[in-house]
């Protein structure tokens, strides 16, 4: 679905004039795109017909950017429809509150409790976690692994069948212990399912959790929502999580998932423990619509550039001028960055090219070979923006000193092109501040 409404802008910037046939040709494709991925139709003709009401193209003036404006119609009315409302209750640092999550078996609960509880603690919450999943073999272990792993107090037992005993233990315990965030993991799956909601409801009763969250598995599709209502019958459901985002789900098909009436508040995008993120439905958006998530961008930059050099860095973005240099130092800094594919979605342009998802090794690799190549540059090279520079002989003396295949060093600056376009594009863009969000 991301893939069809961003070729859908795409084909509408590439149209020399913007007129009702291309407005419309663009909106027909995205409506496709969004009943296709299970979205009420009406909420689709309310979108499509409030667009149109905003762009209305005969009242343009020339000299307005109407690609601009039609994308941040579309931007605007897609947001709004995903916005997923307030959480029931939201835990504050210092102050003891109990979380409690429910969700059937194997849609990552006990991964997504780890992750949120190691979320909080890198914020400096003190976090615990207590398995009341007492039907599954092995479900204590794997809750311990995970602690451990994250240095998370936990609690649990080999031998003590009644989850809501161990339940109980567990909240008192860590409640005696001053941590602020006591997380219940639950069974997910019953011989029975009446039997697993009661579980759920006898849970809840005895540790009386101050929010109840629900953990959904974006790629079983339907399916989770019809179970979302389920749940939401036995215990007060107060916020959603939605797991595997990584997956084929990703984006659009988890659409609809978003569209539950509880809000969603993280999603998770992998296995591993900081494979986590706090949904925000205008990133989310902004990555659907291929327009790059600044504020995923931003936040990334904050975490990771040194502070001294954010400034500068911002400074060089605004300016539009993309010189080989800043294109390895932002190679440095991906680098660092960590789950580099995360960051790579990220970044306006950088995305599915340079970095396709599930092979981010190779791209690790080529990143790497590309800095090698850099380093037989002169500053002079590495400082100009003016591409006629790089000439045959310079290309040539690239290669030989850094042992590589003329292609190659043609590939990088290829890559360089593309990338300085992009860049170009942000020329006096006002730099989001954190938290802010500007569509490109
Ligand atoms: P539970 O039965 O609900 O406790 O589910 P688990 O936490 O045991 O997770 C089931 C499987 O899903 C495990 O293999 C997890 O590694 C995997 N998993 C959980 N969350 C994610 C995610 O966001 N992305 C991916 N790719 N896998 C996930
Ligand atoms: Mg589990």
């Amino acid at each position: 679905l991301g893939g069809s409404i961003s070729r859908a802008l795409q084909q509408m910037s590439n149209a020399t004039i913007i007129d009702e046939k291309v407005l419309n040709e663009c909106l027909n494709e995205i409506t496709r795109a969004l009943l296709q991925a299970d979205v009420q139709f009406k909420l689709v003709r309310d979108m499509q017909t409030n667009i149109k009401k905003i762009v209305n193209l005969d009242d343009l003036a020339a000299g307005h950017n109407k690609r601009k404006i039609i994308q941040q119609a579309i931007f605007n009315e897609l947001c709004k429809m995903l916005d997923p409302g307030k959480p029931s209750f939201t835990p504050k640092k210092g102050k003891t509150s109990v979380v409690m999550f429910v969700g059937l078996q194997g849609s990552g609960k006990t991964t997504t409790c780890t992750k949120y509880a190691y979320y909080h603690q890198k914020k400096g919450w003190k976090p615990a976690l207590v398995c009341a999943d007492t039907f599954r073999a092995g479900a204590f272990d794997q809750l311990k692994q995970n602690a451990t792993k994250a240095k998370i107090p936990f609690y649990g037992s080999y031998m003590e069948s009644d989850p809501v005993k161990i339940a109980v233990e567990g909240v008192e315990r860590f409640k005696k212990e001053n941590c602020d965030l006591i997380i219940v993991d639950t069974s997910g799956r019953h011989k029975q399912e009446a039997a697993l909601f009661e579980e759920m409801r006898q849970v809840s009763e005895a540790t009386k959790p101050d929010l109840v969250l629900f953990v959904m598995d974006s790629s079983i599709g339907q399916a989770a929502f019809d179970q979302a209502q389920a749940f939401k019958q036995s215990v007060a459901v107060g916020a959603v999580i939605v797991t595997k985002m990584d997956g084929h789900a990703k984006g659009g098909g988890a659409l609809k998932l978003l569209l539950t009436k509880s809000p969603v508040i993280f999603i998770g995008t992998g296995e591993h423990m900081d494979e986590f993120e706090v949904f925000d439905v205008k990133p989310f958006v902004s990555r659907l619509l291929g327009m790059g998530d600044w504020s995923g961008f931003m936040d990334k930059i904050h975490e990771v550039v040194p502070m001294d050099q954010q400034p500068e860095l911002l400074q060089k973005l605004s300016e539009g001028n993309f010189t080989l240099r800043i294109m390895y130092e932002q190679f440095q800094n991906i680098l660092k960055m960590g789950p580099i594919g995360q960051v790579f979605s990220m970044l306006p342009g950088f995305s599915a090219e340079l970095m396709p998802k599930g092979r981010e090794k190779e791209s690790q690799a080529k990143i790497k070979r590309y800095m090698t190549m850099m380093d037989s540059m002169t500053n002079e090279e590495l400082d100009s923006s003016n591409p006629k520079l790089m000439n045959e002989s310079r290309i040539m003396r690239i290669a030989r000193g850094s042992g590589r295949h003329l292609r190659e060093v043609m590939e990088m600056l290829e890559e360089y092109k593309r990338l300085a376009k992009i860049w170009s594009k942000m020329k006096g863009l006002k730099i989001p501040k954190k938290g802010e969000m500007s569509a490109l």
